[in-house]
């Protein structure tokens, strides 16, 4: 038989990131295909853009969430 548990969960278009803010190395979780600015939630700065698709990322991605 084959492994078919997998294939019963939707496989997800867009993955949220564990990042680390360059200002203050606060580590936050953005969605990998955000639709608006995500500010780090300590020092403000931009984590991530929206740019149509996917979002582009101006902090250290540390790990993508599975
Ligand atoms: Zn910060």
């Amino acid at each position: 038989m084959e492994r078919k548990l997998e294939r019963l969960i939707p496989k997800p278009r867009s993955r949220f990131i564990q990042v680390i803010c360059n200002e203050c190395g606060n580590r936050q979780i953005v969605f990998d295909s955000a639709k608006i600015e995500v500010k780090c939630n300590v020092c403000g700065a931009v984590l991530c853009k929206p740019s149509g698709g996917k979002a582009i990322l101006l902090a250290k991605r540390e790990r993508v969430l599975e």
